[in-house]
C-alpha cells in the first residue's frame, strides 16, 4: 500500500507515465482527478479506469485560467505531469511546451497551495542538457543551449523547477521534484518519435530500424513500473528533491536497436540517419540519492522490460 492519499490530482494523467500513475494510485485506494488536454495523451490510455467511480477525467488545458477550478477539495496530492515529453512532440508544440512548465505548473502549484497538499513536479534528465559530467547527479547544474530547438523543453522544465522552489521558499508549499530519465513501456505512442517505440514499430513491420548518428550515444532506460515506484515513493516522503529516477543500465542506441530487432525476431536492417541538434551524447543517472532516501532501485531489467513492451506493441499494433 502507498502513503494513504485520499484524493490526488494528476495533470497529464492520460499520457504514457500519467496513466500508469493513475492506475497505481487507484489500486492503492486513492481517488484520482485526472486533467489532460489530450495533446499527446489519449482516452484509450485511461479507458480501463473510467469504470471506477473513484476516477474522474476532465479534458482541460492546464495552461488556461481556471482549468483546475473543478478539482474537488481538499486534495492531498498534486502530481504535475502535464507536458509534451517526446522530442517530436515538443518540437511540434514548442510554445505549448514552454507554457506547460510555466502557467501549467503554476496552476498545479496554486491548487496544492489551496489545500496544503503535497506537490510533485515531473522534471527530467533534460535539465542536465548535453552533460559534461557523467553519470549525472542532482548537484550538477547542466549544460543546456538556451536558444537551440530542444530548449523549449529543457528550459520549460528548468523554469518549472525554479517556480516550484520559489513556491516552497515563499509560500511553504510542500513541494518536490523528480528528475525522470528515459522511461519506456506499454502505452507509449508508436509514432511518438522516441527510440524504443520507433525501433519496435519498425522492427515489427520489417522496416529498416533508423538509428541516429553512428548510434554510439548512450541512454539508460527505466521500465515504467520502476519509474512510477520512484515517483510515488518520493511523493510519499517529505523530501523536496530534486531526486533522479532512472535506469542504471547504460546502453548505446545502436545496441538498443540490435536488441529490439533480436527480440522481435525481425529481419529488419539498421539504417543510420542524421542525429538531431543538441542530442545528448551520454545519459546515465546517479541514483545514489533515490536509493539512500527512498530505498529505490530499478527492479525490471532491460531484457524483461523490453520483452513486455514488445509484447504489448505486438498486440496493440495488430489490426
Ligand atoms: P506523454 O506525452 O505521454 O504525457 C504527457 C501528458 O500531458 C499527455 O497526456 C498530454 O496530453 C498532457 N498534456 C500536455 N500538455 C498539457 C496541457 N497544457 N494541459 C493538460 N494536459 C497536457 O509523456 P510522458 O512520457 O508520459 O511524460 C509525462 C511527464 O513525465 C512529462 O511531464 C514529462 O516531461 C516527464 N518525463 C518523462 C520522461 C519519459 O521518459 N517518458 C522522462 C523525463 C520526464
Amino acid at each position: 500500500m502507498g502513503a494513504g492519499w485520499k484524493r490526488a490530482v494528476v495533470t497529464g494523467g492520460a499520457g504514457f507515465i500519467g496513466s500508469h500513475v493513475c492506475e497505481r494510485l487507484l489500486a492503492e485506494g486513492t481517488e484520482v482527478f485526472c486533467v489532460d488536454n489530450l495533446a499527446t495523451g489519449s482516452r484509450s490510455n485511461i479507458g480501463h479506469l473510467t469504470g471506477d467511480r473513484r476516477f474522474c477525467f476532465v479534458e482541460k488545458d492546464v495552461t488556461r485560467p481556471g482549468s483546475l477550478d473543478a478539482a474537488p477539495a481538499p486534495v492531498d496530492l498534486v502530481l504535475d505531469l502535464a507536458c509534451p515529453a517526446s522530442p517530436a512532440d515538443y518540437l511540434r508544440l514548442p510554445i505549448e511546451t514552454l507554457e506547460a512548465g510555466s502557467s501549467g505548473t503554476r496552476a498545479a502549484l496554486d491548487l496544492a497551495r489551496r489545500d496544503g497538499a503535497r506537490f510533485l513536479l515531473a522534471s527530467t534528465s533534460e535539465v542536465y542538457g548535453d552533460p559534461l559530467e557523467h553519470p549525472q547527479h542532482e548537484g550538477y547544474w547542466g549544460n543546456v543551449n538556451p536558444v537551440g530547438p530542444r530548449s523549449v523543453y529543457d528550459e520549460s522544465k528548468r523554469y518549472a523547477e525554479a517556480l516550484v522552489s520559489a513556491y516552497r521558499r515563499t509560500h511553504g508549499t510542500d513541494t518536490s521534484i523528480v528528475r525522470i530519465f528515459n522511461t519506456y513501456g506499454p502505452r507509449m505512442r508508436a509514432d511518438d518519435g522516441r527510440a524504443v517505440p520507433t525501433f519496435i514499430r519498425q522492427a515489427l513491420a520489417g522496416d529498416p530500424v533508423t538509428v541516429t548518428g553512428d548510434g554510439s550515444q548512450t541512454r539508460s532506460l527505466a521500465y515504467v513500473d520502476d519509474t512510477v515506484d520512484g515517483i510515488l515513493a518520493l511523493a510519499a516522503s517529505r523530501h523536496p528533491g530534486p531526486v533522479n529516477i532512472g535506469g542504471t543500465d547504460e546502453t548505446t542506441v545502436l545496441e538498443l536497436a540490435e536488441r529490439i530487432i533480436g527480440l522481435t525476431g525481425s529481419a529488419s536492417t539498421i539504417r543510420f540517419v542524421d542525429r538531431p541538434a543538441d542530442d545528448p551524447g551520454k545519459r546515465r543517472p546517479d541514483t545514489t540519492k533515490a536509493h539512500r532516501l527512498l530505498g529505490w532501485r530499478p527492479r525490471v531489467d532491460c531484457a524483461e522490460g523490453l520483452k513486455r513492451t514488445v509484447e504489448w506493441f505486438a498486440r496493440s499494433l495488430t489490426p
